[in-house]
C-alpha cells in the first residue's frame, strides 16, 4: 500500500478525534430536537468540520490559536493497539486491517503533500503499540525527522501517550506547536469504566502537570521556534455515566492548575464490536453546551458554582448556560453599559471579549445611547437587550422597532 492510500485509511478514522478544525464546539443542526432558545450563533451547520478529500485523504480546515486558517491532516502513526478502551475503534481485539507508519514514512509522505500545497499543519496521534515509551518515542522521531531533517516549519499537533515519561514530554513540547494527552473521563472512577488499563492520575494527569511544570521552570527558547506549546485534553462525553458537573470540575481544574488552552468534549458514539456498542450516542446538544460551559470559565471569568446545573448535575440543554444565568441574575439588575466595567459587560448574553473591548474603547468617546450603536459594536442586541440599561433606560422600546 502507498503513503497516500495509508494516509487516507488511517485518517478517516480520526474524525472522532476532535483538534483545531473549524466548527468544533458549534451549535450542532440535529433535526428532531427542540429548537434551541437562545442558541448563540442561530444553528450552524456542522459542516464546517467535514472535511474536504485530496486523493481521498481528509484535509480539515481548521483554525490557529491567534485566527489563521490551515489546511490539517489528522492521522495516526499506526492504528495497531495493544489497549481495549471500550468506547475505541481501535481497541485491542476489534477485528479490522491494522495500518503502521515507519517514522520516516510518515513524514516523508506528510512533506509531499505539504509541497504540493495540499495540507500545512499536522495533527499526530497513535495507537498503543509496544508500550506507552516506545510509541512516543515513534511520534517524537517522526517529529524530529520533520524539524530536522526535512525543515518543516508549519503547525505540529503531538499526541502525548498515556505512559509517557518525562523527559519524552518536554521532547515532543521542544518539537510541537500544540501537545495533548486526552484525559477521556473526569477522573479515576468514571475512566474505569473507559478504560480499565489506563490510570487516571499517574498515565494522564500527571503528563498534563508536566507540560505546565516544564512550561514554568524550562526558558521557552528550548521550543522549535522559541516558544513553549499549548496544551489541550479530550473527553468523552456520555460514555461512562458521568456528569457536566464532573466534566467540568475538572475542566476548571485543568484551566488552573495546568493552563489549559482548550478542552476539547467528543460525544459518545457507538462503535460495532465494543463493550459499548449498546449504549446510545450522546445528543450533540451536550456536547455544545460544555463547550459554552466551558470558555465561560476560561474566558468570561464565571465560577463553577455559577453554572446552572440541574440537581443530577448536568446543564440543562434548551438554553444556554449564560442566559440562564442572566435570567436569574440580570433580569431585574441590568446592567448600565455607559458604566459597567469588562466584567460585568461579560456577564451579558450576546456580549464577548471582542465586544466588551469594543464597547470600553467607544465609550471613550461619549455615551451610548441606542441599540443601533450596540449592534454596529458587535453585541447581539436580541439576545442582551433585556438585561442591560442604556443611559438609565432599559432598551425594550428600542427593540420593539427593530
Ligand atoms: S489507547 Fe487509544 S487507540 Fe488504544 S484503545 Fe484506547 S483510545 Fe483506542
Amino acid at each position: 500500500m502507498d503513503v497516500i492510500q495509508k494516509l487516507s485509511e488511517l485518517s478517516e478514522a480520526m474524525a472522532y478525534e476532535p483538534a483545531e478544525e473549524m466548527g468544533v464546539g458549534q451549535a450542532p443542526a440535529c433535526p428532531g430536537f427542540a429548537p434551541l432558545e437562545g442558541s448563540p450563533h442561530g444553528l450552524p451547520s456542522t459542516a464546517a468540520c467535514v472535511p474536504s478529500k485530496i486523493a481521498g485523504v481528509p484535509i480539515y480546515q481548521a483554525a490557529m490559536p491567534g485566527g489563521k486558517r490551515i489546511a490539517l491532516l489528522k492521522t495516526l502513526q499506526t492504528s495497531a493497539c495493544e489497549k481495549d478502551c471500550y468506547y475505541c475503534s481501535f481497541r485491542a481485539g476489534r477485528d479490522f486491517r491494522r495500518t503502521t507508519f515507519s517514522p520516516d514514512e510518515l513524514a516523508r509522505g506528510f512533506m509531499q503533500m505539504v509541497q504540493a500545497g495540499a495540507v500545512s499543519g499536522l495533527f499526530l496521534s497513535s495507537g498503543v503499540a509496544g508500550g506507552g515509551l516506545r510509541t512516543q518515542d515513534r511520534l517524537i522521531a517522526t517529529a524530529e525527522i520533520l524539524r530536522l531533517k526535512l525543515g518543516f516549519r508549519g503547525y505540529l499537533h503531538l499526541k502525548i501517550m498515556p505512559g509517557a515519561e518525562l523527559a519524552q514530554v518536554e521532547r515532543a513540547m521542544a518539537l510541537a506547536d500544540r501537545v495533548s494527552i486526552n484525559l477521556e473521563a473526569p477522573n479515576t472512577e468514571r475512566l474505569s469504566r473507559l478504560a480499565p488499563h489506563k490510570t487516571f492520575t499517574e498515565q494522564l494527569l500527571a503528563p498534563l502537570q508536566w507540560v505546565e511544570s516544564i512550561r514554568r521552570s524550562r526558558p521557552p527558547s528550548l521550543g522549535w521556534n522559541g516558544r513553549w506549546p499549548s496544551c489541550t485534553t479530550q473527553f468523552v462525553v456520555g460514555g461512562a455515566g458521568e456528569s457536566d458537573l464532573e466534566l467540568l470540575t475538572t475542566t476548571a481544574y485543568l484551566n488552573r492548575a495546568v493552563h489549559l488552552a482548550r478542552a476539547y468534549y467528543s460525544g459518545f458514539s457507538p462503535v460495532a464490536d465494543t463493550p459499548l456498542e449498546g449504549l446510545p450516542a450522546t445528543n450533540p446538544w451536550r456536547e455544545h453546551r460544555l463547550y459554552q460551559a466551558s470558555f465561560l470559565l476560561r474566558d468570561y471569568g464565571f465560577d463553577l458554582e455559577e453554572m446552572p446545573f440541574q440537581p443530577e448535575g448536568n446543564l440543562p440543554l434548551e438554553v444556554d448556560p449564560k442566559l440562564a444565568w442572566a435570567r436569574v441574575n440580570l433580569a431585574e439588575a441590568p446592567v448600565e453599559i455607559n458604566q459597567a466595567e469588562r466584567q460585568a459587560l461579560l456577564r451579558i448574553p450576546g456580549i464577548g471579549p471582542r465586544t466588551a473591548q469594543t464597547i470600553l474603547e467607544a465609550r471613550r468617546k461619549g455615551r451610548l445611547r441606542h441599540l443601533s450603536e450596540l449592534r454596529r459594536l458587535g453585541m447581539q442586541v436580541e439576545r442582551a437587550a433585556p438585561f442591560l440599561l442604556l443611559d438609565g433606560h432599559r432598551p425594550a422600546q428600542q427593540l420593539a422597532l427593530w
